[in-house]
C-alpha cells in the first residue's frame, strides 16, 4: 500500500520542428530543483495537427503549454480568452488552462523586458530596434507599454517595420518610426538600446547584422535575442566597445519563468534555468 501519486502534472510545447528546442530542458530542470512532479512534453505538432493538439492537451488535463513556430498566429483561433498584450502583437506563445478554458498570452516581449530590466529601465529610453519579425514585434509592444520613450524599427522589408511603428503608435505613448534597412545601419544619436531581433547570428558565432560598428558606444545597452551561441558577434563587438551587452539566454529564462508562473502561479528558480542553457549552449562570458 502506498500513498504516492503517480499523476504527473503536464506542460509542453507544440512546434514544428521541435527537435533543437532546448525548452523542456530548462523546464523540466526547474520543475525537479523545486521538488514538483511535473513534466514538460517537447511536442512536434504541424500545423495541420494543430486544433488536435490543443484539444489532446484539454482532454488529458495539461495545465498550460508553449507555441512556437510556426503556431503563434494560428493558436489564436482555438483560445477562449487572449491577454491584452498578446492582443495588440497578435500572437500568443504561451496558454494556460483553467477550468477547461484556455487563455492565450504571449511571453516573448515580457521576457526580453526581465531581462533588460536587470540592466535598465526601459522608461523614457530611445532604442533601435533591428529586424520586424515576430520576436521584434513582441518586443517593440512591452517596450512601448514600459514606456520607452521613441523607437526606430529597421528591417530589409520596410512594410514589415512600417506595421510595428504603427501598431506602436496607435496603441502605446512611445514616438515609433520604420526605417528601411540597406547597407551597415548607422545607430542614431542618442539611441540607449540597441536589440537585435533579427535571426542574424543564429547557430553561427561570426555573423553580424548590417551596422557601422563605429556607431556602437560605451554608453549603449546592446541586446541579442539570439540564444545559440550567447555570445554574438554584434555582443562581441559592443563588449569590446565598452558597452552593456545582454545575451539571448535571458530573454529565454524570464520567458520560462514568467510562463511556468502563469501555469503554476509560484516561481522558480531562474539560476537553475540559466545553468542548464548554460550547459547547453555554453555561458556567455
Ligand atoms: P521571424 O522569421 O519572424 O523574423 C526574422 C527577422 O530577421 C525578420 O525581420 C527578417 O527580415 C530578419 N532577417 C533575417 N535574416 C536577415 C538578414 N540576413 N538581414 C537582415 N535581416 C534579416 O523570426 P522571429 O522574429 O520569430 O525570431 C527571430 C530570432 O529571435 C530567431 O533567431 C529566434 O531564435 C530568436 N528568438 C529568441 C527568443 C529568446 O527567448 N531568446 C524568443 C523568440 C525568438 P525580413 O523581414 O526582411 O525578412
Amino acid at each position: 500500500m502506498t500513498n504516492r501519486n503517480f499523476r504527473a502534472i503536464l506542460t509542453g510545447s507544440f512546434s514544428s520542428p521541435c527537435a533543437d528546442n532546448p525548452t523542456v530542458a530548462m523546464m523540466e530542470a526547474a520543475y525537479a530543483h523545486d521538488g514538483i512532479d511535473a513534466r514538460y512534453i517537447n511536442c512536434e505538432v504541424t500545423p495541420d495537427n494543430l486544433g488536435a493538439a490543443v484539444k489532446g492537451a484539454l482532454a488529458m488535463g495539461w495545465i498550460g503549454f508553449n507555441c512556437s513556430l510556426p503556431h503563434k498566429v494560428a493558436v489564436m483561433a482555438h483560445l477562449d480568452e487572449i491577454a491584452e498584450a498578446a492582443k495588440i502583437i497578435g500572437a500568443v506563445n504561451c496558454v494556460r488552462i483553467r477550468d477547461k478554458r484556455l487563455i492565450g498570452d504571449n511571453t516573448d516581449g515580457k521576457g526580453f523586458l526581465a531581462s533588460l530590466r536587470t540592466v535598465t529601465d526601459p522608461a523614457g529610453k530611445k532604442v533601435l530596434l533591428l529586424g520586424a519579425g515576430g520576436a521584434a514585434r513582441a518586443i517593440a509592444v512591452e517596450l512601448g507599454l514600459s514606456g520607452a520613450k521613441s523607437m526606430t524599427i529597421a528591417n530589409r522589408k520596410p512594410e514589415k517595420a512600417e506595421a510595428i511603428a504603427d501598431l506602436i503608435r496607435k496603441n502605446t505613448e512611445c514616438g515609433a518610426e520604420a526605417v528601411v534597412w540597406t547597407g551597415d545601419i548607422r545607430v542614431p544619436e542618442g539611441v540607449d538600446i540597441v536589440i537585435n531581433a533579427t535571426s542574424i547570428g543564429l547557430g553561427d558565432k561570426d555573423a553580424l547584422p548590417p551596422i557601422e560598428l563605429t556607431s556602437l558606444t560605451e554608453k549603449m545597452i546592446v541586446a541579442d535575442v539570439i540564444p545559440n551561441p550567447p555570445m554574438t558577434r554584434l555582443l562581441t563587438e559592443a563588449k569590446s566597445r565598452g558597452g552593456t551587452t545582454l545575451d539571448g539566454l535571458g530573454m529565454l529564462v524570464n520567458q520560462g519563468l514568467i510562463g511556468a508562473e502563469l501555469w503554476f502561479g509560484r516561481k522558480f528558480s531562474a539560476a537553475v534555468m540559466e545553468r542548464t542553457l548554460e550547459d547547453i549552449f555554453g555561458a556567455a562570458d
